[in-house]
């Protein structure tokens, strides 16, 4: 006797580590029926990653007892949908390759892709903090503010992919054109580049000399001894205030929530609001601003969140 129904929803998580697949009960109810993993082993290459995740579907068919009609797989990466070809998927052996393609066909069904930011805030509004706390939010936020920086826009529990599938894409908005490293995305001074983890370090060892972690720029601009730390971090604050107000004035979310190491950081949950409420049109800024719940495994229950069919049309067919 077991829970499986054509109701059930199928997600991978495609790690640089291990893959990971979750069978959910229903959209409705998406509580966990079954999780299983399986390592990436990357270093052996794109096929064998293509291989690792048969596998992985191939037991959780066997379990089951049978296939679903269509599989979410996230990935940290990014899909081009009009080169249909991966990039900056920290298995970097998939950068490049139609990784869509080339799944479906060797599980031999379709799937929708979708990228980390996507399944980060769809799995967090309908299982995680939102859900939670805020179970009445319309509008919601993702943000991943850590390696990398992307975000995930969800309205009425399904996310917005739009007509290039870069819906919610705040991560290559210009922020400070011409300053921190070109960007794969093309550009130089895009949100990732002045505001993810490695572009403060970068930032904080171009000022000072010292290459620290993020970590010890923020207690050291808190024990008030370091001038340099202090910048950085106040880079941190503006720059991520200046990003999001441009988010607030458009969708002006009920909720936002943060996940990914640089959310970590205290203080962008307090002094958000005084910088950004001189940067929106309103004079107050109220909206919840808040970190994720659900930690990685946000990746795998919003993947097969992905897959509940209403939410994956756009994808599926991107412009
Ligand atoms: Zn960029």
């Amino acid at each position: 006797m077991n829970d499986f129904d054509k109701y059930n929803l199928w997600g991978i998580d495609l790690g640089g580590t291990k893959i990971e697949g979750i069978v959910l009960k229903s959209f409705q109810e998406p509580k966990s029926l079954l999780r299983l993993r399986v390592p990436t082993e990357a270093h052996l290459g794109y096929e064998h990653i293509l291989h690792q995740v048969k596998i992985l579907v191939d037991q959780m068919e066997a379990k089951v007892g049978f296939r679903p009609e269509i599989i979410g797989v996230g990935t940290p990466g990014v899909y081009i949908p009009h080169q249909g070809q991966m990039k900056n998927c920290n298995a970097t052996v998939v950068n490049g390759r139609d990784l869509k393609k080339d799944l479906e066909k060797i599980l031999r069904m379709p799937l929708v892709l979708a990228n980390d930011a996507n399944c980060f805030a769809l799995a967090e509004t309908k299982l995680g903090v939102v859900a939670d706390k805020y179970p009445d939010a319309e509008v919601v936020f993702g943000i991943i503010l850590g390696t990398g920086v992307g975000g995930g826009l969800v309205v009425n529990g399904k996310v917005i992919q739009g007509k290039h599938g870069i819906g919610g894409e705040w991560g290559h908005n210009y922020l400070y054109p011409g300053e921190g490293k070109i960007c794969y995305c093309g550009k130089q001074g895009c949100n990732e580049q002045i505001l993810s983890g490695p572009a403060l370090e970068a930032y904080y060892t171009q000022k000072s000399g010292n290459q620290i972690s993020l970590q010890k720029i923020y207690e050291n601009h808190l024990k008030g001894t370091d001038p340099i730390a202090s910048r950085t971090i106040e880079r941190l604050l503006t720059g991520f205030a200046k990003a999001l107000s441009v988010v607030v004035n458009i969708v002006d979310p009920d909720v936002i929530v943060m996940g990914g190491g640089v959310s970590n950081i205290d203080s962008l949950y307090t002094e958000t609001y005084g910088i950004l409420k001189e940067m929106i049109f309103n004079h107050e800024f109220e909206t919840p601003l808040v970190k994720a719940q659900l930690g990685d495994s946000a990746g795998v229950f919003g993947a097969a969140l992905l897959a509940n069919l209403p939410n994956s049309i756009k994808i599926m067919h991107p412009a």
